[in-house]
């Protein structure tokens, strides 16, 4: 299929689907040039933006450079990051901060200026926050303020998008759920991550891989699906979605400790708490599972006060389940926190579907490579809805390089969604969670297989991307960042490569030089 030049007709909107920051970024930055349709499946600003607490990464504070901010986060990606989506996005930081203080996010200062938090795999304090650790509820509050108050942003709540149309030139349009037809040019779609394929998740209900499942099955390419971030230290109590006690804390003192009071991290990474979010992960899996007990976190060797004043929405989160933050141990556990893969784009946010952008975690740029280094999330869904909202209005229609495969549409049965999301759950979390091999992931494909179809859209389409996290899993015979095969344990320099999926066809984007003799000076090796 050919992409042609299209126009985008300013008769009709352009179709903004999420509203989390990436959403909201590019229809904010869209609205004083075109009619924008925010269409979102829940109230407006719900979604992973409003539940971050960390920060978003910035090189500011004294000695930093967006140089070092690009090698920390080429070293998180364990060699498949794209080198110059860092340089890119890193570059674009300054920017973004100052935009989204204009925009009226109020970020913690102290007597320097901006307050900068450190956090793992930083070389040096770099992340502005705001509201202590409650930065994304205060980011998503201002920007739903902004769009609300936008007469050229029309805002519909509580509909989910079911589909992509398109034609042989790219996009016609959206159907949403019920089936009203939406035409238009030019869809960005924003709808965040899939933490729900698995069974234990930090991420709110909604983050159930709509974008990839509705991408794909407009016949744009997914890059990077293998890669799931899990998150070293979700609160361990109560049902998913599990609370996360952010990596801050271990930023600000907090240690991880077995049963038995010895330190999970000792020996294991010379950043020790503070090492790689994939091998703290592992280590806190294997811990857990070697000694049958939670892993705990402390922080009662620092000042109570001041954990307080710092950490006030985790305290919060713990004091719920009555656990004192600052003088108790925190049983944690990992679960699913973010999806480095997605939608395969380029720097403008378009994918390889003329007139389809996507931006936020619903994308894969390359940023990320194996491995999101912490914070750097919310700074590339607000610098690609930037950069996707410049090229719509520059009337960029025509799709990025890459492979396009047909469109398909979803199959749909009479299987209740709920049931067939919990078990695509279960199955994942067993097969193709923080360790894998290929037995586990052969039994987690055929149970997916085996499961019915599903009578709602959204649950079918986190299936299909449920059996491509599985393959992809399957094809990198490896271990790569978040990516960890006890049949491959170390990584191989052979599949220093990203792949991407057209349909069903596996291509492989060709390792970038400069990131791979990067990668080369870092041990990526890892004892299992
Ligand atoms: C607990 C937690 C803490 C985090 N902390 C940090 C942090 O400190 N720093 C950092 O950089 N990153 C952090 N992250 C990651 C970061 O928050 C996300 O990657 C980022 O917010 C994603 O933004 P987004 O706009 O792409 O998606 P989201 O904010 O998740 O928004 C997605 C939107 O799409 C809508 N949607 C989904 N499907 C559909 C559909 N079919 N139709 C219509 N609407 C749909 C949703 O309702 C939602 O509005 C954290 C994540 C979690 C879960």
């Amino acid at each position: 299929m050919t992409s042609n030049r299209r126009k985008i007709t300013p008769e009709h909107p352009v179709v903004v689907i999420g509203s989390g920051l990436a959403g909201m970024s590019a229809a904010l930055r869209i609205a004083p040039h075109r009619h924008v349709l925010l269409v979102t499946k829940h109230a407006l600003g719900d979604g992973s933006t409003a539940w971050a607490q960390g920060g978003i990464a910035v090189a500011m504070g004294p000695g930093d450079s967006v140089e070092s901010h690009v090698h920390d986060t080429i070293g998180a990606g364990a060699g498949l990051t794209d080198g110059a989506a860092a340089a890119a996005v890193c570059g674009d930081a300054a920017d973004v901060i100052d935009d989204l203080a204009v925009l009226g996010v109020a970020f913690d200062r102290d007597d320097r200026g901006l307050a900068l938090a450190r956090e793992g795999a930083h070389s040096l304090p770099r992340v502005v926050h705001a509201g202590g650790d409650a930065t994304g509820r205060h980011v998503s509050q201002a920007l739903a303020h902004r769009v609300r108050a936008n007469d050229a942003i029309t805002v519909r709540e509580h509909v989910r998008v079911d589909d992509i149309t398109v034609d042989d030139h790219g996009v016609t349009g959206v159907r949403l759920a019920g089936g009203e037809h939406v035409a238009t040019r030019a869809v960005v779609l924003a709808t965040g991550g899939s933490g729900h394929l698995f069974a234990r998740t930090t991420n709110p209900l909604g983050a159930t891989a709509d974008g990839p499942a509705l991408a794909r099955r407009a016949g744009a390419a997914l890059a990077d699906m293998e890669m799931v971030q899990f998150h070293p230290t979700a609160l361990a109590v109560g049902p998913s979605p599990l609370g996360l006690v952010s990596e801050a804390v271990r930023g600000a003192g907090g240690m991880l400790f077995d049963c038995q009071g010895e330190p999970v991290m000792a020996g294991v990474h010379p950043m020790g708490d503070l090492g790689p979010r994939d091998v703290v992960a592992r280590a806190v899996f294997r811990t857990a599972r070697d000694t049958g007990n939670d892993v705990v976190l402390s922080m009662a060797h620092l000042d109570p006060a001041r954990v307080h004043a710092r950490f006030p929405e985790v305290a919060a989160l713990c004091a719920a389940h009555g656990i004192d933050l600052a003088r108790d141990p925190v049983p944690v556990t990992p679960a699913a926190h973010y999806s480095m893969g997605g939608v395969l784009t380029d720097l403008r946010g378009r994918s390889t579907v003329p007139g389809l952008w996507a931006v936020g975690e619903c994308a894969s740029t390359g940023l990320h490579g194996a491995n999101r280094l912490a914070s750097n999330g919310l700074l590339e869904a607000a610098a690609l809805g930037r950069r996707a909202a410049d090229d719509v209005v520059a009337g960029g229609g025509d799709g990025a390089p890459g492979p396009r495969a047909e469109a398909v549409p979803v199959a749909l049965g009479s299987a209740d969604g709920a049931v067939v999301r919990a078990e695509v759950g279960r199955i994942m979390w067993a097969g193709c969670g923080l360790e894998r091999d290929a037995d586990g992931l052969a039994r987690a494909a055929d149970l997916l297989a085996a499961l019915p179809a599903p009578a709602d859209a959204g649950a079918a389409g986190l299936r299909e991307v449920a059996q491509l996290v599985v393959t992809a899993a399957a094809a990198r015979e490896e271990s790569r960042g978040a990516h960890f095969r006890t049949d491959f344990p170390q990584p191989d320099p052979e599949q220093a490569g990203r792949t991407c999926w057209a349909g069903d066809h596996r291509h492989v984007i060709p390792a970038d030089p400069a990131v791979a003799a990067a990668a080369a000076s870092l041990d990526l090796t890892e004892a299992a």
